[in-house]
């Protein structure tokens, strides 16, 4: 894999950019809120896959809801480290689930394979940073701090 300082802040439009269609196609309106500039140091088509299967999942738990669906997706600077935030409105997740849903082969879906989350944790642990979920009856969040890099001059 490729090491690098990269900007995170650009990969995460990328990734909404890529998905847009698909955010079209199920009726979701979007919110963004990323602050320009945020680099990160690791693997930038590694951290593409997390920001991918999280947006996968949120539009995979809104495809069903009969209320207006909603995707927000924030980042910025939070006392040196980044945060990132995809949320979703939907469901609540159960507790039981909720407890180990980064754990492999977990899935409610038919043709789940309950690997995306589990790869997701794996990906932002090998880059220093923290995942966790959040869900109450309003919405889902996922919430990942990486390390900010620092620019080598
Ligand atoms: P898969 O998508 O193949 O089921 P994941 O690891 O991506 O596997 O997700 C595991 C499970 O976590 C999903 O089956 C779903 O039950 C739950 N989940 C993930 N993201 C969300 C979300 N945004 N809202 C509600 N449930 C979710
Ligand atoms: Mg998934």
């Amino acid at each position: 894999d490729m090491i690098a300082i990269f900007d995170l802040s650009a990969c995460l439009h990328e990734m909404v950019d890529f998905m847009y269609p698909r955010f079209l196609e199920a009726k979701i309106n979007l919110v963004v809120e990323i602050s320009p500039g945020l680099k990160v140091e690791g693997d930038k088509n590694q951290l593409k896959q997390v920001i991918l299967n999280i947006l996968n999942n949120a539009v995979e738990e809104l495809c069903d809801l009969p209320e207006e669906r909603i995707i927000h997706v924030s980042a910025n600077l939070r006392g040196g480290r980044i945060g990132l935030e995809i949320s979703n409105n939907g469901s609540q997740i159960p507790a039981h689930l909720l407890e180990n849903i980064f754990e492999p082969f977990i899935t409610t879906k038919e043709l789940g394979t309950g690997l995306g989350l589990s790869v997701c944790k794996q990906i932002v642990e090998k880059h220093n940073g923290k995942i966790n979920v959040t869900s109450n009856e309003e919405r889902t969040i996922f919430s990942i701090s990486l390390p900010q890099a620092l620019e080598k001059t």
